[in-house]
């Protein structure tokens, strides 16, 4: 079953069922070795999935629960190992829409749910959006109007002796360092694909839509829109403030990394129901407040899909 959370929509199943939690691999196409998330209805809830809950997890929880912020703890014996994928880690979140939370409620379990779309494509923000690319494989679908967070939760990993930031998100890594006194540290990169596999967020190519994505600095933006239309192709752009154009559809989103966050999925669907060859994407600001949403972004360009 679909359903709304704050942050994008969610394909959920008992997350202390391995057949229910496989149901939503093979629903998605997710490969296996991609841990999902269980939503929880608060902390208590989310103690009884972990091994340890270090203080800083409690401050986190206080400070930002019910909310984006999804943290990974150690595993406790009865959590499946297909929700984690094989790790004795677990990612736990208290969701922030009332949807989510009666629905964990009214299970009386945690609700495993990644994104409810097929794998690397762009994650639903809107039941329609659940409907086009997963209504043939699910059976119900809980329409809370769109999200208002609109990307990904914030990840961070709190199993080791830093808290290392596993996925940007709304939730600044300024805002987690107010709470936890450190700025949280940044994934060892990859040496291997193996490796690369232990932090799935950082998929290279996710979250993107099927037009190609030009990320273009403020200033070129026209440039790359006639440069791609005498090319051929029919074009799409979501800008800030970018003017003019001649593109086949533009959307224009806010300045703030907020109301950004919120539209910007809707626009990339957009785009894709419009058959946009290419979109041109105005680069957003660079500033801590944009980090999760410039990182879709770059995943969303770039040009290799996942091993
Ligand atoms: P999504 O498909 O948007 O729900 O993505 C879930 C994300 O949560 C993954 O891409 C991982 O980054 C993260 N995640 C879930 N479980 C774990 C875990 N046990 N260890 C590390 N990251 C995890
Ligand atoms: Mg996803």
């Amino acid at each position: 079953m679909a359903f709304p959370t704050e942050t994008v929509y969610g394909l959920g199943a008992d997350a202390l069922n391995e057949r229910a939690v496989l149901g939503i691999f093979a629903a998605k196409g997710r490969p296996s070795y991609n841990p999902i998330i269980a939503h929880v209805a608060g902390v208590e809830h989310a103690c009884t999935l972990v091994t340890r809950w270090p203080d800083a997890a409690a401050s986190l929880a206080e400070r930002f629960w019910p909310g984006p912020l999804t943290l990974v703890l150690p595993r406790a014996a009865h959590v499946p190992l297909a929700l984690t994928a094989g790790r004795d880690t677990v990612a736990v979140r208290m969701p922030a829409h009332p949807v989510a939370l009666a629905l964990i409620a009214a299970a009386d379990r945690p609700i495993a749910a990644p994104s409810a779309n097929r794998f690397t494509e762009l994650s639903p923000t809107t039941a329609d959006h659940v409907n086009r690319s997963l209504g043939d494989r699910i059976d119900v679908l809980l329409d809370g109007g769109p999200t208002s967070v609109g990307i990904e939760s914030t990840v961070l990993d709190l199993t080791g002796d830093v808290p290392i930031l596993l996925r940007p998100g709304l939730i600044s890594r300024p805002e987690l360092a107010g709470v936890l006194g450190v700025l949280p540290g940044d994934p060892a990169p990859a040496a291997h694909a193996e490796e690369a596999r232990a932090a799935p967020g950082m998929i290279d190519r996710h979250y993107a839509p099927r037009a190609r994505v030009v990320l273009t600095a403020p200033e070129d933006v026209q440039a790359v829109i006639t440069r791609e239309m005498g090319a051929g192709h029919r074009v799409g752009a979501v800008v800030i403030v970018a003017a003019e154009s001649g593109a086949a559809v533009m959307h224009r989103l806010p300045a703030d990394a907020l109301g950004y966050a919120r539209g910007i999925y809707a626009a990339l669907h957009a785009v894709d129901e419009a058959a946009c060859d290419v979109v041109c994407v105005e680069q957003p600001p660079a500033d801590a407040s944009w980090d999760g949403v410039n990182d879709r972004l770059r995943r969303a360009a770039h040009p290799t899909a996942p091993g």
